[in-house]
């Protein structure tokens, strides 16, 4: 039996942290963004590096493994050079989720930290669509730096979310670019957060997805493959492809079951769950020295089995949710 501390009601070993640097963007992606922005805070309200530090070696003294660097864009933080270098000192697999603009600074310094996987939001292969969907114009150094990162031997997985009349109809122009160029393309169902206009028939459904590669490669098998250990995407093999894709359907088809996530938000904060209607202040605690361990033990005890307790998604349920957007929770 596993008696790791941070194992919830349900026996799930939590042992991946998602770190949040920043809830500031370079981007302002529609789905993720709100129109509007996001409230600025005070910089004081946020973990100062030697803060991240901490927080991540109480972590990983309880069973964390894997770190994972998120935002806001994590490369647009001050100091996530001093982070990415300390937090690669531990015995973790650290890697990292970035839209990509900033990674020609970092390259070295990635790799020096002993990261080898990198996940890369990317939504289209349309200049002018990237600037709609992004409201910035930076596709082009988006794509040198997916080369650059592939130049330096990182494996990088290029994160998709679909929106139906937005960009799925690249799914297999995504495909087929992710196999001449050796990356691996995940498909992520649109989720619902504050500001993002969600509504159930925006998402694009991993039955849907299938569909479109069936009708489009009528002669070709597409196989399943086995879901690897705490696996959010399934994943695809089109038959005589080197490169197989996978499918994020967190709305239509969760992968609850097998969690093995918290959520550390830029102000210090845990999340166990991406929905949960509750946060934990490790921050506050910290300053006031105080000891977190039993904060993160507890808050994992009280996850709930699925989707922070919320049966359906439907347009009801959601205009009811009360989330963060999701550039403030780190995805
Ligand atoms: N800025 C970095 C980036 O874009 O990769 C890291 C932070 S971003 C919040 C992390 C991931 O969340 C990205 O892959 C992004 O596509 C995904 N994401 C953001 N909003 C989402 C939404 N509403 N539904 C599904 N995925 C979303
Ligand atoms: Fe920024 Fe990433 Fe959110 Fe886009 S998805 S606005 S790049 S944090």
């Amino acid at each position: 039996m596993n008696q790791s501390p941070l194992k919830d009601k349900f026996g799930r070993v939590h042992d991946y942290l998602r770190i949040s640097l920043i809830e500031r963007c370079n981007l302002r992606c529609t789905y993720c963004m709100p129109e509007e922005g996001i409230v600025l805070r005070d910089k004081s309200e946020f973990m100062r590096p030697e803060e991240i530090i901490e927080m991540a070696k109480t972590f990983v003294s309880l069973g964390v493994t894997k770190i994972r660097l998120t935002g806001g864009e994590p490369l647009f933080r001050k100091g996530a050079d001093l982070v990415i270098r300390e937090l690669g000192k531990l015995p973790v697999e650290l890697t990292m989720t970035t839209n990509g603009v900033l990674i020609e600074r970092y390259i070295d310094i990635l790799k020096s930290a002993g990261i080898k996987s990198i996940n890369i939001s990317l939504d289209s292969l349309s200049r002018d669509r990237f600037e709609q969907i992004t409201r910035r114009d930076q596709f082009d150094r988006v794509i040198e730096n997916i080369a650059l990162l592939k130049k330096g031997g990182f494996e990088v997985k290029v994160n998709v979310v679909l929106m139906k009349g937005v960009n799925d109809d690249e799914i297999i122009d995504l495909i087929e670019w992710g196999e001449r160029e050796d990356l691996s393309i995940r498909f992520i169902e649109f989720m619902p957060f504050d500001g993002n206009q969600w509504n159930s028939e925006k998402k694009v459904t991993e039955h849907e997805i299938l569909d479109i590669v069936n009708v489009h490669y009528p002669d070709k098998n597409l196989q399943q493959l086995p879901i690897g250990k705490n696996a959010t995407a399934r994943k695809y093999q089109i038959e005589g492809k080197r490169q197989h894709f996978g499918i994020i359907s967190t709305i239509s088809n969760p992968f609850c079951d097998s969690c093995n996530r918290i959520r550390l938000t830029a102000d210090g904060k845990i999340k166990n769950c991406l929905f949960s209607q509750s946060e934990t202040d490790l921050l506050t605690t910290m300053r006031k020295g105080g000891d977190i361990t039993e904060q993160i033990v507890d808050t994992i005890i009280g996850k709930r089995r699925s989707r922070g307790g919320y049966d359906a998604f439907d347009d009801a349920t959601v205009e009811k949710m009360e989330n963060r957007s999701m550039v403030t929770i780190g995805g």
